[in-house]
């Protein structure tokens, strides 16, 4: 099934939750959602969903208007953070729910809804707790029966409700590893809400990010987190440092560093911010004559793979963040307090308040 929003506006009192938002959702693909909290990720879902009605705009199911169409008949699944599973119901029978429910005309035989539940319950591979109660399963386990559940009434759209999000890290990144694969399998167009961009990153093949209820940028993993088209996405999609300064024919100047630009467009003295990611930057022991950001390092942790310094720019006193490798780390042999050379090896300039160059 298609699905796309057009124009739609949503707001509750004063308050603009959604404002003009206007999307297409690729069909068997796995978008997701991601922005800050409060930025309008669950009230979208609501809409497409059924359980909220747009102020106006469109939400359209295989490019119909879906405006007078009530949830049942939108063929949605879906899964919450919370999607409580009833209790007294085994997982068999919480996962059959849907089945038994169907109208009598539509509704399957005993035989067929037990090879249907087995088969999906051997889908998120917990067929081995059939018998189990909800109260008798780990927090990762019941999501995925809740998705077991959801997905029992072949749904057209699977909608995702920060299912991963009362998990702990651990087990929230086994599941979104899983979710993916189980995507793959089954190619169910899925919407999925999340404020960790890390989960985005990684499971989506489309990136929405939200902002105050806009859609700031839109498109796949890997160009969003690298062609961010503004500030707020190069600063919600990781840590950063940036560089105040000048831009001027090619050159940012920030205190006393003047630093080239790959591409500059025909920027003539604007005010500008350099963006660089900690990991972005090479770092060396300073020598006489050194080009680049001169700092002390004030702070080193060095845990696992990746060290992470803290350094201190001698011409301004701001704090720059690097990631390097802990065994560059080691070999370099750095000390608290060392002078050091730091040189950005890709910047991102925005200039005159969020234009990219
Ligand atoms: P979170 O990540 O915190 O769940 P979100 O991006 O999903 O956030 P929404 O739940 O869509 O955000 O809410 C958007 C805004 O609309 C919030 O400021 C919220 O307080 C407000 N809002 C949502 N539902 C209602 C409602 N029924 N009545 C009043 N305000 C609401």
């Amino acid at each position: 099934m298609t699905i796309a929003v057009k124009n739609i506006n949503k707001r509750f009192g004063e308050f603009t939750a959604l404002n003009n938002v206007s999307l297409d959702f690729p069909t068997g693909e796995l978008t997701a959602l991601l922005g800050p909290s409060g930025c309008g990720k669950t009230t979208l879902l609501r809409c497409i969903a059924g359980l909220e009605h747009p102020d106006s705009g469109q939400v359209l199911l295989d490019g119909k208007d879906a405006s007078d169409r009530h949830v049942r008949e939108r063929q949605v699944g879906f899964v919450f953070q919370h999607y409580a599973l009833f209790k007294h119901m085994t997982v068999f029978e919480n996962v059959a729910f849907g089945l038994r429910v169907k109208a009598r005309a539509e509704r399957p035989s005993e035989e067929q809804i037990k090879r249907k539940v087995m088969d999906l319950l051997g889908l998120v591979q917990l067929d081995w707790l059939a018998d189990r109660y909800p109260p008798q399963l780990s927090g990762g386990q019941r999501q995925r029966i809740a998705l077991a559940r959801a997905l029992a009434v072949e749904p057209r759209v699977l909608l995702l409700d920060e299912p991963f999000g009362a998990l702990d890290a651990k087990v929230r990144k086994e599941l979104r590893r899983w979710l993916r694969r189980l995507h793959d399998e089954l190619h169910v167009t899925s919407i999925f809400v999340t404020h960790d961009q890390e989960e985005a990153l990684e499971v989506a093949d489309q990136v929405v990010l939200m902002n105050k209820g806009k859609v700031e940028q839109l498109g796949a993993p890997d160009h969003v987190y690298n062609h961010p088209a503004s500030p707020f996405v190069y600063g919600f999609l990781g840590n950063v440092n940036m560089f105040h300064g000048r831009v001027h024919e090619g050159v940012i100047t920030t205190g006393d560093i003047a630093l080239d630009l790959a591409s500059h467009g025909e920027v003539q003295d604007s005010k500008g911010i350099a963006y660089v990611r900690p990991h972005e930057l090479d770092v060396e022991r300073y020598t006489q004559g050194a080009e680049g950001i001169v700092v002390k390092l004030r702070r080193a942790h060095a845990i696992g793979p990746l060290a992470q310094l803290d350094l201190e720019r001698s011409d301004n006193a701001e704090i720059i963040e690097a990631v390097i490798p802990n065994e560059r780390y080691a070999n370099l042999g750095l000390k608290e307090g060392e002078t050091l050379v730091v040189r950005p090896r890709r910047l991102h300039v925005f200039v005159d308040e969020g234009t990219a160059i």
